[in-house]
């Protein structure tokens, strides 16, 4: 079902009124977590004003460590919510487990598949059923026959609309969190007719690299960009070394414009 062979057309995703995939570049940006309302309102502002058109934040985060900030769960959503409305951004963020996806589908715009849960069968099938948009990070160690075979459970189970998302990969390069495969943008845009977003964030974890990180992907050909910013990284509850500063955030925007035009 996700071959280009069977749909030659690039498929639409319509997250809350913005439309995934086409000719226009979706941004997607937020902080990593949902912290506070003043936390998540402040920064999704920042990024509105910048000119995302959707926000990000977690409510529930896989954390490596169990002693890890894990998210505000209900409360984080309802947050989410509140602010999502206030400045009219769909929200985009994850679920984790397969008890809480009715709710979290309630509550979000998109549902995010993280790394982490990439092949956690049962969650696909349940979040494939669920009736929102899908966000399916490629795993941490997946190959893209693996990531586009998750997606084809998503597919499977009756939801057509989802969103691949590239966010690194593992390789034995310690010098950044993980290794940004931009190859696999062009090739499986060939491969498949899904929209394909890249995360520079997560696939740096160094905020420095992010913008021309973020710039490559567009140039590949990315239909979009997940960025985490943070109103202030260095107080970030989860992943502050890669979230950008709201004015580095609305400087690659600018940049971003001109890429995109360009391509
Ligand atoms: C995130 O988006 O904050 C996240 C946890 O991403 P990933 O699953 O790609 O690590
Ligand atoms: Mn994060």
């Amino acid at each position: 079902l996700v071959s280009r062979e069977l749909q030659a057309h690039d498929t639409l995703v319509d997250v809350g009124g913005v439309t995934i995939g086409g000719d226009r570049l979706a941004v997607v940006a937020g902080p990593c977590a949902v912290e506070s309302p003043d936390q998540l309102h402040e920064t999704a502002s920042a990024v509105k004003a910048a000119g995302a058109t959707l926000l990000r934040a977690g409510a529930y985060k896989p954390r490596t460590s169990p002693y890890g900030f894990a998210g505000h769960g209900t409360e984080g959503l309802k947050i989410l919510r509140e602010v999502g409305d206030d400045l009219g951004l769909p929200i985009v963020t994850e679920v984790m487990d397969t008890v809480d996806v009715s709710h979290v589908a309630e509550a979000a715009d998109c549902l995010q598949i993280g790394a982490r849960n990439m092949q956690n069968y049962a969650l696909l099938r349940a979040v494939g059923a669920a009736g929102r948009p899908v966000l399916l990070k490629r795993g941490l160690s997946a190959t893209i026959q693996e990531w586009l075979l998750a997606a084809e459970y998503l597919l499977a189970a009756g939801n057509p609309n989802v969103i691949l998302c590239e966010r690194g990969i593992r390789t034995f390069e310690p010098a950044t969190r993980n290794t940004l495969d931009l190859n696999a943008v062009p090739y499986v845009k060939g491969k498949t007719h899904l929209p394909v977003v890249v995360d520079p964030s997560h696939g740096t974890g160094i905020r420095d690299l992010v913008p021309p990180m973020s710039l490559a992907a567009v140039a590949a050909g990315a239909d979009g960009l997940m960025i985490e910013v943070h109103r202030d990284p260095a107080k970030a509850w989860s992943d502050g070394a890669q979230s950008l500063y709201p004015d580095q955030f609305q400087q690659l925007m600018g940049a971003i414009g001109a890429v995109a035009g360009a391509v």
